[in-house]
């Protein structure tokens, strides 16, 4: 009988099959042919019966099915370490957000997709679950390498670097999916970003287009505590509920993270057929948690492991992820019998495959699979010795010994795309310069940014431009307000508009270099008619203040620039880096007055927690002449409200007292 001619024949091996009864074979050897394992079996038999155009002895060495990331954002490579030690949401509306609207172009995406390649072949990956921005840059340079990937075309409810509202996000994201739809490496996905980024119209819309196509859709779910507990408030139900709601389950759904998911949140993931992406490294680097696992696996939920992006791991190690998944179930429920090495192999490998919804092609080293195969030299110093009593010790070897540097060989869907630890489809010295000029660029534009309180509000305004307003003001120490206000309606030169009377929380930020201007934070609560408090949230960049003394009245003149806050106040205390923080409460009774043809807004202010009360007047203005007529009204209105400033405390800023 002649020898059957295949592409490859590996040989000499321990071949870690994981197909569904686990078996080992020591001394085996897999015969390949085109894209797809022919045969796995003892490699005295296989060397006899195939005919390989190349053989690869693997001297003993480890033959694993490469490893699959189950959720990550390749691109982010470019932006791998640029801002670290945050909390999520400072790390990523903060910085994140801002550099991609900047930076982020289908250049970017395709540079930092070969650079990520290059680390996640060297590392045994062969898959890659990934969501970003111009994702057919991705799926473009994913090919490229060689690489198998899901490739998930974000769409979010704001603006993104590629789509200026999520009408032309899904429109892109239909195109994109048209285009890679049946390609032999890219599978094409929906990835409406996160419940809380996302719309319920969005979801719906995001899930019919994933069914219509019949492609995965990626989406995180449950990072954060605080993403449940926000979830509570907007929609009155946990996040897997309302998700499923928006038929987000309908499709093959990969959810990322899953820290905080109640029994009942996991029962559905289990009977949706919903895959989990574990990142172990990102959750605890971003302080999320740490997801049960060992709780889902038991309840028969697919479980993958993933590295998440670049910025929040630093790295896309799948070896240090699959030990760190195995060590924090076992640390942190103390039981060391947790997720042992097998089964964490298995969510890095055949497991990972189910749950991105790939476990019919790829995962396991059988007849018929693609060959997606890696090579783990098992000679090293840290691997040595080794035990074969049991096949458990296998598992030991890859999982708590074994380094990504230990991979030696890498095939993905037939093909060698690294021998000998060197790589065979990028040039990896070409990728590195590359990716250095991009950082430097954004270097630049960091280091301008934080040198500016404007730009850094600008950065986080979601594209509302902040208004610029100039004012003149002056504060007088009173010590009755009743007295003032029946003054003022008694003056026949004094017409009063409206009043309103609010609860003003304001939180002053400062820095050490004054001509920064300082950002103050205000929680303004007006209290209705019928007594309901309408509370509004501003935060506002005031500018150094010019002071002249005038008429005997301090008259102040300085930019305010302001934006309606969407975010809290430890949000901006975190991201705004103040040397001092102030806080100031007042109860405001506002008289808008019109005096000699001029509109004022007179402020009575009493400032409970130093008993002490101000009559504030101010008005906008517009230009130096403007500002000096408006002084010389506010003195004669003073001396009519029988106030003579230069008798009184006057004062300039409230924060002043309060550094008293
Ligand atoms: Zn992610």
């Amino acid at each position: 009988m002649t020898a059957q001619p295949v592409d490859i024949l590996l040989t000499n091996a321990t071949v870690v099959t994981m197909n569904p009864k686990k078996d080992v074979i020591f001394a085996g050897a897999i015969a390949i042919n085109k894209d797809t394992i022919i045969e796995v079996g003892p490699a005295t038999a296989l060397n006899k019966k195939y005919q390989a155009a190349k053989t690869i002895d693997c001297r003993g060495d480890i033959v694993s099915p490469g490893l699959v990331n189950a959720h990550t954002h390749v691109p982010m490579t470019l932006l791998r370490g640029l801002s670290d030690d945050l909390r999520l949401d400072v790390w990523l509306y903060g910085f994140m957000m801002p550099v991609e609207r900047e930076f982020v172009t289908p250049e970017f995406s395709y540079l930092g997709t070969l650079l990520a390649s290059a680390e996640m072949i060297r590392s045994g990956i062969t898959t890659f679950c990934d969501m970003y921005y111009f994702e057919d840059q991705v799926a473009e340079a994913a090919a490229k390498a060689g690489m198998r990937a899901i490739c998930g075309q974000t769409i979010l409810k704001f603006p993104s670097p590629d789509a200026s509202s999520y009408d032309d996000s899904l429109e892109y994201c239909r195109q994109f999916v048209k285009k890679w739809r049946g390609h032999p490496l890219i599978v094409p996905a929906v990835a409406p970003h996160a419940p809380y980024t996302a719309t319920p119209e969005m979801l719906t819309a995001c899930a019919a287009l994933a069914l219509e196509y019949d492609v995965p859709l990626h989406i995180h779910v449950a990072e954060t505590a605080m993403e449940q507990e926000n979830n509570k408030t907007e929609h009155g139900a946990t996040v897997v509920p309302w998700l499923q709601k928006h038929n987000i389950f309908k499709p093959k759904t990969i959810a990322a993270h899953c820290v905080h998911l109640d029994d009942t949140e996991m029962i559905t993931l289990k009977n949706t057929g919903t895959g989990v992406a574990h990142c172990p490294s990102s959750n605890l680097k971003l302080a999320s948690g740490v997801a049960p696992v060992h709780k889902m696996l038991k309840l028969g939920l697919r479980v993958g492991i993933g590295t998440d992006g670049p910025a929040s791991n630093n790295d896309l190690d799948m070896l240090e992820e699959t030990r760190l998944a195995a060590f924090l179930q076992k640390g942190i429920f103390a039981d060391p019998t947790l997720l042992p090495a097998k089964k964490a192999w298995e969510l890095a490998t055949s497991g990972g495959a189910e749950a991105i919804h790939m476990g019919h092609l790829i995962g396991s080293l059988e007849t018929g699979k693609k060959a997606d195969i890696i090579v783990i030299n098992v000679k090293g110093t840290h691997q040595t010795p080794r035990f074969s009593h049991s096949e458990d010790t296998i598992y030991s070897q890859l999982v708590y010994a074994a380094k990504s540097t230990d991979v030696c060989h890498v095939l993905i869907n037939g093909r060698l795309l690294m021998e000998d630890s060197a790589l065979l489809t990028l040039d990896e010295a070409d990728l590195h310069q590359k990716a250095i000029a991009m950082s430097e660029k954004i270097d630049t534009f960091i280091r301008t940014r934080e040198k500016d309180l404007l730009s850094k509000l600008l950065a986080i305004s979601s594209g509302v431009v902040p208004v610029e307003t100039f004012e003149i003001q002056s504060k007088v120490r009173i010590d009755d307000i009743a007295a003032i206000e029946a003054k003022l309606g008694e003056l026949n030169a004094v017409t009063i508009n409206r009043t309103s009377v609010r609860k003003q929380y304001d939180t002053y930020f400062c820095f050490e270099d004054k001509t920064l201007g300082r950002i103050r934070y205000r929680e303004d609560e007006l209290t209705a008619n019928d007594g309901t408090p309408d509370v509004l949230y501003r935060i506002s960049l005031i500018g150094p203040a010019v002071e002249r003394v005038f008429n005997h009245s301090i008259i102040l003149t300085r930019s305010r620039y302001s934006v309606p806050a969407d975010k809290s106040r430890r949000f901006y205390y975190e991201y705004f880096q103040p040397d001092q923080k102030i806080e100031i409460a007042k109860t405001r009774k506002r008289y808008h007055i019109t005096f000699r043809n001029t509109h004022f807004a007179a402020n009575l202010d009493s400032l409970a927690d130093i008993g002490r009360s101000y009559l504030e007047v101010k008005s906008r203005t517009w230009s130096a002449k403007d500002a000096e007529e408006k002084a010389q009204l506010m003195g004669e209105l003073f001396l009519l409200l029988g106030i003579d400033p230069s008798q009184k405390e006057t004062l300039t800023e409230y924060i002043d007292l309060a550094q008293e």
